[in-house]
Protein backbone atom coordinates (compact mmCIF):
# COMPACT_ATOMS: atom_id res chain seq x y z
CA UNK A 1 0.00 0.00 0.00
CA UNK A 2 1.26 3.34 -0.69
CA UNK A 3 1.31 6.22 1.33
CA UNK A 4 0.43 9.10 -0.47
CA UNK A 5 1.73 11.67 1.79
CA UNK A 6 5.05 10.65 0.68
CA UNK A 7 4.03 11.76 -3.24
CA UNK A 8 4.45 15.29 -4.21
CA UNK A 9 0.96 17.57 -3.84
CA UNK A 10 1.41 19.06 -7.00
CA UNK A 11 2.10 15.85 -8.85
CA UNK A 12 -1.21 14.68 -7.45
CA UNK A 13 -2.71 18.12 -8.69
CA UNK A 14 -1.54 17.00 -12.20
CA UNK A 15 -2.97 13.32 -11.90
CA UNK A 16 -6.38 15.55 -10.33
CA UNK A 17 -6.85 18.03 -13.37
CA UNK A 18 -6.39 15.50 -16.20
CA UNK A 19 -8.88 13.21 -14.83
CA UNK A 20 -11.31 15.82 -14.32
CA UNK A 21 -10.74 15.93 -17.83
CA UNK A 22 -12.11 12.46 -18.46
CA UNK A 23 -8.58 11.40 -19.27
CA UNK A 24 -6.74 8.53 -17.58
CA UNK A 25 -3.68 9.55 -15.81
CA UNK A 26 -1.14 7.46 -13.03
CA UNK A 27 1.56 8.01 -11.16
CA UNK A 28 4.14 6.08 -13.10
CA UNK A 29 7.93 4.70 -13.07
CA UNK A 30 10.40 5.27 -10.94
CA UNK A 31 8.18 7.08 -7.93
CA UNK A 32 6.32 3.74 -7.47
CA UNK A 33 8.66 1.52 -7.75
CA UNK A 34 10.36 3.45 -5.05
CA UNK A 35 7.88 3.78 -2.85
CA UNK A 36 6.73 0.26 -2.80
CA UNK A 37 10.62 -0.24 -2.10
CA UNK A 38 10.17 2.00 0.67
CA UNK A 39 12.48 4.91 -0.80
CA UNK A 40 11.84 8.63 -0.52
CA UNK A 41 11.59 9.24 -4.50
CA UNK A 42 13.43 12.25 -6.15
CA UNK A 43 11.22 13.13 -8.52
CA UNK A 44 7.15 12.17 -10.07
CA UNK A 45 6.23 10.78 -13.66
CA UNK A 46 2.99 11.43 -14.77
CA UNK A 47 1.49 8.82 -17.33
CA UNK A 48 -1.72 9.74 -19.56
CA UNK A 49 -3.85 8.91 -22.65
CA UNK A 50 -4.27 12.90 -23.53
CA UNK A 51 -1.75 13.75 -25.91
CA UNK A 52 1.21 16.40 -25.24
CA UNK A 53 -1.05 18.81 -27.56
CA UNK A 54 -4.43 17.91 -25.29
CA UNK A 55 -1.71 18.08 -22.13
CA UNK A 56 -0.37 21.52 -22.98
CA UNK A 57 -4.21 23.09 -22.95
CA UNK A 58 -5.11 22.07 -19.34
CA UNK A 59 -1.90 23.23 -17.84
CA UNK A 60 -0.78 26.97 -18.50
CA UNK A 61 2.66 26.41 -16.86
CA UNK A 62 3.90 23.66 -19.45
CA UNK A 63 5.61 23.43 -22.21
CA UNK A 64 6.08 20.57 -24.71
CA UNK A 65 9.88 19.17 -25.22
CA UNK A 66 11.85 16.10 -26.99
CA UNK A 67 11.89 15.02 -30.45
CA UNK A 68 12.57 11.58 -30.09
CA UNK A 69 10.37 11.41 -27.43
CA UNK A 70 7.82 13.79 -27.25
CA UNK A 71 6.85 14.70 -23.16
CA UNK A 72 5.56 17.87 -21.40
CA UNK A 73 7.05 19.44 -18.63
CA UNK A 74 4.56 21.02 -16.15
CA UNK A 75 6.18 23.26 -13.31
CA UNK A 76 5.29 25.30 -10.69
CA UNK A 77 7.49 27.53 -8.60
CA UNK A 78 9.51 24.83 -7.40
CA UNK A 79 8.68 21.61 -8.99
CA UNK A 80 8.41 20.25 -12.33
CA UNK A 81 6.51 17.13 -13.56
CA UNK A 82 7.23 15.30 -16.71
CA UNK A 83 3.87 14.19 -18.19
CA UNK A 84 3.97 11.28 -21.11
CA UNK A 85 1.50 10.23 -23.23
CA UNK A 86 0.99 6.68 -22.94
CA UNK A 87 3.02 5.19 -26.27
CA UNK A 88 2.96 1.60 -27.77
CA UNK A 89 6.32 0.40 -28.01
CA UNK A 90 5.28 -1.90 -30.99
CA UNK A 91 7.63 -2.20 -33.74
CA UNK A 92 4.98 -1.09 -36.52
CA UNK A 93 7.94 1.76 -38.04
CA UNK A 94 5.28 1.31 -41.13
CA UNK A 95 2.48 3.56 -39.88
CA UNK A 96 5.15 6.34 -38.80
CA UNK A 97 6.79 7.42 -35.94
CA UNK A 98 8.80 4.36 -34.16
CA UNK A 99 12.21 4.37 -36.04
CA UNK A 100 14.85 2.71 -35.76
CA UNK A 101 18.27 1.92 -37.59
CA UNK A 102 19.79 -1.07 -38.90
CA UNK A 103 21.31 -1.96 -35.15
CA UNK A 104 17.87 -2.25 -33.86
CA UNK A 105 18.24 1.28 -32.04
CA UNK A 106 15.24 3.10 -31.66
CA UNK A 107 15.54 7.01 -32.85
CA UNK A 108 11.96 7.90 -32.37
CA UNK A 109 9.43 6.51 -30.58
CA UNK A 110 5.99 8.80 -30.78
CA UNK A 111 3.31 6.03 -31.49
CA UNK A 112 0.62 6.79 -28.97
CA UNK A 113 -1.18 3.60 -28.01
CA UNK A 114 -3.33 2.47 -24.87
CA UNK A 115 -1.78 2.10 -21.16
CA UNK A 116 -0.99 -2.00 -21.47
CA UNK A 117 0.99 -0.75 -24.68
CA UNK A 118 2.40 1.68 -22.89
CA UNK A 119 3.57 -1.03 -19.86
CA UNK A 120 5.45 -3.00 -22.70
CA UNK A 121 7.88 -0.49 -23.82
CA UNK A 122 9.30 0.23 -20.49
CA UNK A 123 12.61 -1.35 -19.56
CA UNK A 124 11.60 -3.27 -16.49
CA UNK A 125 9.01 -4.77 -14.65
CA UNK A 126 9.38 -2.72 -11.39
CA UNK A 127 9.33 0.27 -13.74
CA UNK A 128 6.51 -0.32 -15.37
CA UNK A 129 3.99 0.19 -12.83
CA UNK A 130 0.91 2.63 -12.76
CA UNK A 131 -0.52 3.94 -9.64
CA UNK A 132 -3.72 6.02 -9.05
CA UNK A 133 -3.27 8.41 -6.02
CA UNK A 134 -7.31 8.59 -5.71
CA UNK A 135 -8.48 4.49 -6.51
CA UNK A 136 -5.04 3.58 -4.52
CA UNK A 137 -4.72 0.77 -7.01
CA UNK A 138 -1.64 -0.30 -9.16
CA UNK A 139 -1.73 -1.26 -12.78
CA UNK A 140 0.75 -4.08 -13.32
CA UNK A 141 0.38 -6.27 -16.36
CA UNK A 142 3.47 -7.53 -16.45
CA UNK A 143 3.97 -8.76 -12.53
CA UNK A 144 6.11 -6.19 -11.56
CA UNK A 145 4.92 -6.25 -7.79
CA UNK A 146 6.01 -9.81 -7.93
CA UNK A 147 9.47 -8.98 -8.95
CA UNK A 148 9.95 -6.19 -6.56
CA UNK A 149 8.94 -8.85 -3.87
CA UNK A 150 11.12 -11.15 -5.08
CA UNK A 151 14.00 -7.94 -5.34
CA UNK A 152 14.99 -8.93 -9.06
CA UNK A 153 15.27 -6.73 -11.81
CA UNK A 154 13.47 -8.06 -15.34
CA UNK A 155 13.23 -7.31 -18.56
CA UNK A 156 10.08 -6.46 -20.51
CA UNK A 157 10.32 -9.12 -23.38
CA UNK A 158 13.90 -10.46 -24.81
CA UNK A 159 16.59 -8.13 -22.94
CA UNK A 160 18.64 -9.25 -26.52
CA UNK A 161 16.63 -7.50 -28.16
CA UNK A 162 15.61 -4.67 -25.65
CA UNK A 163 18.84 -4.20 -24.73
CA UNK A 164 19.68 -3.93 -28.59
CA UNK A 165 16.98 -1.47 -28.87
CA UNK A 166 18.41 1.04 -26.25
CA UNK A 167 21.78 -0.08 -25.00
CA UNK A 168 21.85 2.55 -22.57
CA UNK A 169 19.45 -0.18 -20.60
CA UNK A 170 22.43 -2.27 -19.43
CA UNK A 171 23.77 1.20 -17.30
CA UNK A 172 20.11 1.29 -16.26
CA UNK A 173 20.28 -2.43 -15.11
CA UNK A 174 22.98 -2.24 -13.07
CA UNK A 175 22.26 1.45 -11.16
CA UNK A 176 18.85 -0.21 -10.79
CA UNK A 177 20.26 -3.23 -9.27
CA UNK A 178 22.48 -1.39 -6.93
CA UNK A 179 20.31 1.36 -6.11
CA UNK A 180 17.38 -0.90 -4.55
CA UNK A 181 19.65 -3.82 -4.05
CA UNK A 182 18.00 -6.11 -5.99
CA UNK A 183 19.26 -9.20 -8.50
CA UNK A 184 19.58 -8.81 -11.56
CA UNK A 185 18.32 -12.09 -13.78
CA UNK A 186 21.03 -14.48 -15.65
CA UNK A 187 19.09 -13.19 -19.23
CA UNK A 188 19.71 -9.94 -18.54
CA UNK A 189 23.79 -10.45 -17.72
CA UNK A 190 24.12 -12.35 -20.64
CA UNK A 191 22.67 -9.47 -22.64
CA UNK A 192 24.51 -6.75 -20.97
CA UNK A 193 27.47 -8.80 -22.16
CA UNK A 194 26.57 -9.28 -25.61
CA UNK A 195 24.76 -5.87 -26.32
CA UNK A 196 27.02 -3.49 -24.06
CA UNK A 197 29.69 -2.70 -26.77
CA UNK A 198 26.22 -0.94 -28.74
CA UNK A 199 26.90 1.42 -25.90
CA UNK A 200 29.82 3.16 -28.08
CA UNK A 201 26.99 4.58 -30.10
CA UNK A 202 25.05 6.13 -27.76
CA UNK A 203 25.40 10.36 -28.38
CA UNK A 204 27.44 12.08 -25.56
CA UNK A 205 25.07 14.16 -24.33
CA UNK A 206 22.79 11.28 -23.55
CA UNK A 207 26.02 9.02 -21.61
CA UNK A 208 26.45 12.36 -19.51
CA UNK A 209 23.30 12.30 -18.30
CA UNK A 210 23.64 8.57 -17.59
CA UNK A 211 27.02 9.76 -16.12
CA UNK A 212 25.76 12.06 -13.78
CA UNK A 213 22.47 9.61 -12.40
CA UNK A 214 25.20 6.37 -12.08
CA UNK A 215 28.04 8.58 -10.33
CA UNK A 216 26.56 11.43 -8.49
CA UNK A 217 23.48 9.50 -6.57
CA UNK A 218 25.51 8.69 -3.68
CA UNK A 219 26.17 4.77 -5.37
CA UNK A 220 29.61 5.53 -7.37
CA UNK A 221 31.72 3.23 -5.89
CA UNK A 222 29.16 0.21 -6.37
CA UNK A 223 28.45 1.49 -9.46
CA UNK A 224 31.85 1.74 -10.56
CA UNK A 225 32.79 -1.98 -9.52
CA UNK A 226 29.80 -3.29 -11.40
CA UNK A 227 30.46 -1.59 -14.51
CA UNK A 228 33.68 -2.95 -14.29
CA UNK A 229 32.73 -6.43 -13.46
CA UNK A 230 31.15 -5.68 -16.87
CA UNK A 231 33.37 -4.11 -18.80
CA UNK A 232 30.99 -1.31 -19.54
CA UNK A 233 33.24 0.75 -17.42
CA UNK A 234 34.94 2.56 -20.63
CA UNK A 235 31.41 3.56 -22.00
CA UNK A 236 31.54 6.66 -19.87
CA UNK A 237 34.76 7.33 -18.68
CA UNK A 238 37.70 7.07 -20.55
CA UNK A 239 40.48 6.75 -18.28
CA UNK A 240 41.12 3.22 -18.20
CA UNK A 241 41.21 2.18 -14.23
CA UNK A 242 43.59 -0.89 -15.22
CA UNK A 243 46.64 0.96 -16.64
CA UNK A 244 47.89 1.10 -13.20
CA UNK A 245 47.45 1.14 -9.22
CA UNK A 246 47.41 4.01 -8.72
CA UNK A 247 44.75 5.37 -11.56
CA UNK A 248 42.43 2.59 -10.04
CA UNK A 249 42.99 3.86 -6.29
CA UNK A 250 42.33 7.92 -6.98
CA UNK A 251 39.51 6.64 -9.17
CA UNK A 252 38.13 4.86 -6.34
CA UNK A 253 38.97 7.23 -3.74
CA UNK A 254 37.33 10.06 -5.77
CA UNK A 255 34.32 8.02 -6.23
CA UNK A 256 33.91 7.23 -2.71
CA UNK A 257 34.70 10.75 -1.84
CA UNK A 258 31.53 11.62 -3.65
CA UNK A 259 29.31 8.90 -2.19
CA UNK A 260 30.53 10.64 1.51
CA UNK A 261 29.68 13.86 0.29
CA UNK A 262 25.88 13.03 -0.40
CA UNK A 263 25.78 11.24 2.66
CA UNK A 264 26.73 14.27 4.64
CA UNK A 265 24.08 16.74 2.21
CA UNK A 266 27.56 18.18 0.75
CA UNK A 267 27.09 19.57 -3.12
CA UNK A 268 28.61 17.74 -5.64
CA UNK A 269 29.30 18.43 -9.34
CA UNK A 270 30.64 16.63 -12.22
CA UNK A 271 33.16 19.29 -12.64
CA UNK A 272 35.26 17.66 -9.76
CA UNK A 273 34.02 14.29 -10.35
CA UNK A 274 35.70 14.53 -14.04
CA UNK A 275 38.87 16.61 -13.39
CA UNK A 276 39.72 13.91 -10.63
CA UNK A 277 38.69 10.52 -13.14
CA UNK A 278 40.86 12.22 -16.09
CA UNK A 279 43.84 13.55 -13.97
CA UNK A 280 45.72 10.34 -14.74
CA UNK A 281 45.15 10.69 -18.25
CA UNK A 282 46.95 14.21 -17.98
CA UNK A 283 49.76 13.32 -15.78
CA UNK A 284 50.64 10.53 -18.42
CA UNK A 285 50.58 12.95 -21.17
CA UNK A 286 52.74 15.77 -19.20
CA UNK A 287 55.50 13.30 -18.67
CA UNK A 288 58.96 13.72 -20.17
CA UNK A 289 61.64 11.90 -18.75
CA UNK A 290 60.28 10.98 -15.48
CA UNK A 291 58.99 14.71 -14.59
CA UNK A 292 55.81 16.76 -14.91
CA UNK A 293 56.78 19.19 -17.96
CA UNK A 294 55.11 22.42 -17.61
CA UNK A 295 54.38 23.23 -20.96
CA UNK A 296 52.88 19.47 -21.97
CA UNK A 297 50.68 19.77 -18.82
CA UNK A 298 48.63 23.07 -20.37
CA UNK A 299 48.64 21.52 -23.73
CA UNK A 300 47.28 18.45 -23.16
CA UNK A 301 44.33 19.91 -20.89
CA UNK A 302 42.38 20.73 -23.72
CA UNK A 303 42.92 17.22 -25.35
CA UNK A 304 42.39 14.98 -22.38
CA UNK A 305 38.69 16.72 -22.01
CA UNK A 306 38.23 16.82 -25.79
CA UNK A 307 38.50 12.96 -25.28
CA UNK A 308 36.44 12.83 -22.38
CA UNK A 309 33.85 14.43 -24.58
CA UNK A 310 33.66 12.43 -27.31
CA UNK A 311 32.33 9.84 -24.73
CA UNK A 312 30.36 11.57 -22.47
CA UNK A 313 29.50 15.47 -23.48
CA UNK A 314 31.28 17.68 -20.79
CA UNK A 315 29.05 20.81 -20.86
CA UNK A 316 30.88 23.82 -21.58
CA UNK A 317 30.50 25.63 -17.77
CA UNK A 318 32.30 22.79 -16.57
CA UNK A 319 35.75 23.10 -18.94
CA UNK A 320 37.03 26.17 -17.08
CA UNK A 321 36.52 24.79 -13.20
CA UNK A 322 38.02 21.27 -14.74
CA UNK A 323 41.39 23.07 -15.93
CA UNK A 324 41.09 25.63 -12.67
CA UNK A 325 41.31 22.55 -10.61
CA UNK A 326 44.45 20.62 -12.44
CA UNK A 327 46.20 23.96 -12.68
CA UNK A 328 45.95 24.40 -8.89
CA UNK A 329 47.48 21.06 -8.15
CA UNK A 330 50.64 22.73 -9.47
CA UNK A 331 50.44 25.69 -7.61
CA UNK A 332 49.73 23.98 -4.22
CA UNK A 333 53.15 22.86 -4.83
CA UNK A 334 54.42 26.65 -4.57
CA UNK A 335 54.44 27.80 -1.83
CA UNK A 336 56.93 30.48 -1.42
CA UNK A 337 56.34 33.96 -0.94
CA UNK A 338 53.34 35.96 -1.67
CA UNK A 339 52.52 32.44 -3.75
CA UNK A 340 50.29 30.86 -0.61
CA UNK A 341 48.03 33.79 0.05
CA UNK A 342 47.20 34.11 -3.67
CA UNK A 343 46.19 30.22 -4.10
CA UNK A 344 44.63 30.23 -0.95
CA UNK A 345 41.98 33.29 -2.70
CA UNK A 346 41.17 31.56 -5.60
CA UNK A 347 37.65 30.88 -6.32
CA UNK A 348 38.32 27.22 -6.45
CA UNK A 349 40.76 26.58 -4.13
CA UNK A 350 38.71 24.85 -1.98
CA UNK A 351 38.01 22.26 -4.44
CA UNK A 352 41.63 21.88 -5.65
CA UNK A 353 42.59 21.67 -1.95
CA UNK A 354 40.05 18.69 -1.63
CA UNK A 355 41.72 16.74 -4.70
CA UNK A 356 44.88 17.43 -3.25
CA UNK A 357 43.62 15.08 -0.41
CA UNK A 358 42.00 12.72 -2.62
CA UNK A 359 45.85 12.56 -4.07
CA UNK A 360 47.57 12.00 -1.73
CA UNK A 361 44.87 9.74 0.49
CA UNK A 362 45.94 7.13 -2.23
CA UNK A 363 49.56 7.90 -2.51
CA UNK A 364 52.14 6.07 -0.05
CA UNK A 365 53.96 9.31 0.46
CA UNK A 366 51.68 10.61 2.81
CA UNK A 367 49.51 13.76 3.51
CA UNK A 368 52.64 16.29 4.03
CA UNK A 369 51.16 18.74 1.66
CA UNK A 370 47.57 18.49 2.48
CA UNK A 371 48.39 18.66 6.14
CA UNK A 372 51.02 21.70 5.32
CA UNK A 373 48.04 23.62 3.27
CA UNK A 374 45.23 22.75 6.29
CA UNK A 375 47.50 24.47 8.82
CA UNK A 376 47.89 27.62 6.30
CA UNK A 377 44.30 27.33 5.90
CA UNK A 378 43.27 27.48 9.85
CA UNK A 379 46.10 30.12 11.65
CA UNK A 380 46.80 33.60 11.96
CA UNK A 381 48.86 35.60 10.23
CA UNK A 382 52.34 34.80 12.13
CA UNK A 383 51.93 31.22 11.71
CA UNK A 384 51.23 31.58 7.89
CA UNK A 385 54.63 33.43 7.45
CA UNK A 386 56.22 31.14 9.92
CA UNK A 387 54.81 27.76 7.90
CA UNK A 388 56.76 29.71 4.79
CA UNK A 389 59.94 30.54 6.19
CA UNK A 390 60.48 27.14 6.96
CA UNK A 391 59.92 25.94 4.10
CA UNK A 392 62.63 28.10 3.01
CA UNK A 393 65.11 26.87 4.87
CA UNK A 394 64.44 23.37 4.08
CA UNK A 395 65.10 24.57 0.57
CA UNK A 396 61.75 23.03 -0.85
CA UNK A 397 61.61 24.92 -4.19
CA UNK A 398 63.55 22.05 -5.04
CA UNK A 399 60.70 19.79 -4.92
CA UNK A 400 57.96 22.32 -6.44
CA UNK A 401 60.14 21.73 -10.23
CA UNK A 402 59.34 17.79 -9.63
CA UNK A 403 55.78 18.75 -8.13
CA UNK A 404 56.16 16.02 -5.77
CA UNK A 405 54.22 14.12 -7.99
CA UNK A 406 56.19 10.87 -7.06
CA UNK A 407 53.40 8.79 -7.24
CA UNK A 408 51.91 9.35 -10.15
CA UNK A 409 55.12 9.26 -11.77
CA UNK A 410 55.82 5.92 -10.97
P1 LIG B 1 15.42 7.18 -11.64
O1 LIG B 1 14.59 8.43 -11.78
O2 LIG B 1 15.71 6.73 -10.28
O3 LIG B 1 16.59 7.19 -12.53
P2 LIG B 1 13.31 6.03 -13.18
O4 LIG B 1 12.86 4.60 -13.33
O5 LIG B 1 12.31 7.03 -12.76
O6 LIG B 1 14.54 5.98 -12.21
P3 LIG B 1 13.59 7.66 -15.50
O7 LIG B 1 14.75 7.77 -16.43
O8 LIG B 1 13.15 8.82 -14.70
O9 LIG B 1 13.95 6.44 -14.55
O10 LIG B 1 12.40 7.10 -16.38
C1 LIG B 1 11.04 7.00 -15.94
C2 LIG B 1 10.41 5.72 -16.47
O11 LIG B 1 10.45 5.72 -17.89
C3 LIG B 1 11.12 4.44 -16.07
O12 LIG B 1 10.68 3.97 -14.80
C4 LIG B 1 10.74 3.50 -17.18
O13 LIG B 1 9.45 2.98 -16.99
C5 LIG B 1 10.72 4.40 -18.38
N1 LIG B 1 12.05 4.44 -19.04
C6 LIG B 1 13.04 5.33 -18.81
N2 LIG B 1 14.10 5.07 -19.57
C7 LIG B 1 13.78 4.00 -20.32
C8 LIG B 1 14.45 3.26 -21.31
N3 LIG B 1 15.70 3.59 -21.68
N4 LIG B 1 13.81 2.23 -21.88
C9 LIG B 1 12.55 1.91 -21.51
N5 LIG B 1 11.87 2.55 -20.57
C10 LIG B 1 12.46 3.59 -19.97
MG1 LIG C 1 12.55 9.15 -12.60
Amino acid sequence: MINNKKISKFAISIVKDLQEKNFQAFLVGGCVRDLLCGIEPKDFDIATNATPEQIRKIFKASRIIGKRFKLVHVFNRSELIEVATFRSGEDSSSIGNLITDQSGKIIRDNIWGTLEEDTHRRDFTINALFYCPFSQKIEDHNDGMKHIHEKTIVSIGDPQKRFAEDPVRSLRAIRFSNKLNFKINKDIKEAIYDKGHLLSDISNARLFDEFCKIFLKGMAEKNFNKLLSFGLNKYLIETDPEVNEFTYNLMIEAFRNTDKRLANNQSVTPGFLIAALLWPQLIEASLQRGEINLRKFFRSMDRVLRKQQKITAIPRKFHGYIKDIWVLQLKLHSRIGKQPYKTVRHPRFRAAYDFLLIREKVSSNGNYLGSWWTNFQKDGNSIKKSLISKLQEKGIEESFKKFGFSEELR
